[in-house]
């Protein structure tokens, strides 16, 4: 399976800027990324177009976005479609990472509609979950990701030309942007049970579904982080910001 390397840029960067760290990043990594993995773009809605000029002729060189409504169009005021998304270059679109769930607060019903109908307009899906840290505390992880897993899966259809199109990031909440990483362990634990979980809910074909981990990844923890089991990429936000920096992720 490719292990797929994916920048989430937020709410940064304005169209010269994205468009200036898409072309640094690629004279950093070109001729050098490893066969097996898959260099993943989110930034802005604003800096889609730009940055697909930018890395359009580089195969491993992927679009994503970092959301959309659950319509191919409408009277959805400052809303993106998919089907807008896959115009302007995107495969991939990021659903219910945790900003979105706690700051947006999108409901796990919501996350359940992107995810179904994004798969079915033909994007691959990074659906995000991932715990509090009060929930960490209270022995919750398990209870928490399966009932995200469940819910926001709930819809999925089991074909398999669907299913090869979903991946997971496994996001502590507690380990975003707070320089907080989750430790080996942790991270093992997290994953074999998210692992177990997408086999028992979508069937054995979930074995090749990735699952990525985000939460405070930079250079110099990447490489331990990576070689974990099922661990199957990384969603990295502020690191990925700077192309030095994200260009030693993905060349990790
Ligand atoms: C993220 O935005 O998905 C993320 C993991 O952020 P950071 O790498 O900054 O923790």
């Amino acid at each position: 399976m490719k292990k797929i390397m994916a920048a989430n840029w937020k709410m940064y960067k304005t169209q010269q800027e994205a468009k200036d760290t898409a072309k640094k990043l690629l004279e950093l990594i070109d001729g050098k990324v490893k066969e097996d993995r898959e260099v993943l773009i989110c930034p802005p809605f604003t800096s889609l177009s730009v940055v697909a000029d930018v890395i359009n002729r580089y195969q491993y060189m992927k679009l994503g976005a970092q959301n959309f409504y659950p319509a191919i169009e409408g009277a959805y005021t400052g809303e993106i479609s998919p089907k807008m998304l896959i115009d302007v270059g995107c495969e991939y679109a990021l659903v219910g990472h945790s900003e979105r769930r706690h700051i947006l607060n999108e409901s796990p019903e919501f996350l359940a509609q992107k995810v179904e109908f994004g798969l079915e307009m033909g994007l691959k899906i990074i659906y995000c979950i991932g715990e509090k840290l009060d929930q960490r505390k209270a022995g919750k992880v398990e209870q928490v990701l399966t009932d995200q897993l469940e819910k926001g899966l709930a819809k999925v259809s089991k074909e398999k030309d669907i299913v090869s199109r979903l991946a997971i990031a496994y996001e502590p909440v507690w380990a975003i942007g707070t320089g907080e990483v989750a430790g080996e362990k942790e991270i093992y634990e997290a994953h074999t049970l998210v692992r177990e979980k997408l086999i028992e809910f979508i069937g054995g074909q979930a074995k090749d579904i990735p699952i990525l981990y985000g939460g405070s990844v930079k250079p110099d923890n990447v490489k331990s982080i990576i070689n974990i089991d099922n661990v199957d990429g990384v969603l990295v936000g502020g690191a990925s910001l700077d192309a030095n920096s994200f260009s030693q992720i993905v060349l990790a």
